[in-house]
């Protein structure tokens, strides 16, 4: 006989379910308004088996997005769902996706802008990874989209705020490279769609600072394992460097191949980070053992 495949299962409010179970009403007000709010997290194998990635760090953030759109969240019970998807998919290496967002009104109707009174749901989603070893570097082009201001949306994972990369990244490819990068109305350097980014300067490491950038978890990884310093940094700087490279959960540490014109020559010293990353993720490295939480 042949072994059915297991289905792939999710947790919603409060349950696992097959992912393909029929969820959410299309009269939701996340589906209208783009109201909820998700983390992108990683798990790893490990010696000692399956371990996430800075979970707590990644709940919190998004806690702090519920926060402001009014949804409530229980972060111990997304932590717990997390943990209870994973080993129910038996998933190791994994991207993980909970989310969010408002449902429908009592009468099962959305087309108000107020949220009281709507339903919150939270759902959790894992995917195997494939482990990409020696993947291609990217090519980036500045975009002619602006960042979100963090005055108008603040760089939280709020669901409707990725509109703003999605067109920017369709740009990007429209045009042939792989991402895009924002650059703001002074000619700062933002982040790119889904990263935060990096440069290397006769072998200084700076991580590119702007009130605008999603405050990426990875970033923060990599300041502590580089001793990188963290500051605002011009597009016109960013063409000198000697590396760029750009990092998230699940980016990783990814090198810059070119910029627009630009292109980027060999790039060891984000090879290294790249590598030490790796390891850490995978708990090789005792003293960043802290960051991960046994599935
Ligand atoms: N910027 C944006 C816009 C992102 O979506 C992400 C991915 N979450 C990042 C940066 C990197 O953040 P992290 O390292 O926490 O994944």
């Amino acid at each position: 006989a042949v072994a059915q495949p297991k289905p792939l299962m999710l947790w919603f409010d409060g349950a696992l379910v097959p992912a393909d179970a029929p969820q959410a009403p299309l009269t939701s007000h996340a589906l209208h308004y783009g109201t909820g709010v998700f983390e992108g997290i990683r798990s790893y194998a490990t010696r000692d088996g399956a371990a996430v990635f800075r979970l707590p760090e990644h709940l919190e953030r998004m806690r702090r997005g519920a926060e402001l759109l009014g949804i409530e969240f229980d972060l111990a019970q997304a932590f717990d769902a997390t943990l209870q998807t994973l080993r129910a998919n038996g998933h190791r290496d994994a991207y993980i996706r909970p989310l969010a967002w408002l449902g429908t009104g009592l009468d099962g109707i959305t087309v108000g802008l107020d949220v009281p009174g709507l339903r919150r749901h939270l759902m959790v989603l894992t995917l195997p990874t494939v482990v990409h070893l020696n993947g291609k570097r990217a090519r980036l082009t500045v975009s002619p989209w602006r960042r979100n201001p963090a005055s108008s949306l603040p760089p939280l994972k709020l669901c409707g705020a990725y509109v703003n990369s999605i067109l920017a990244k369709r740009d990007s490819r429209l045009r042939g490279f792989d991402e895009a990068l924002f650059v703001d109305g002074e000619g700062y350097v933002v982040e790119c769609t889904g990263a935060n980014v990096f440069m290397v300067k006769g072998g200084r490491v700076t991580a590119i600072e702007h009130p605008d950038a999603l405050p990426g978890i990875t970033r923060d990884t990599v300041i502590a394992l580089s001793g990188a310093e963290s500051r605002p940094v011009t597009h016109h700087e960013l063409l000198d460097a000697d590396e760029v490279f750009v990092c998230g959960t699940a980016a990783e540490v990814a090198p810059v191949s070119a910029l627009d014109r630009r292109e980027f020559g060999d790039n060891p010293v984000t090879r290294e980070l790249q590598a030490l990353y790796a390891r850490v993720v995978r708990g090789e490295e005792p003293a960043h053992a802290h960051w991960l939480t046994a599935v």
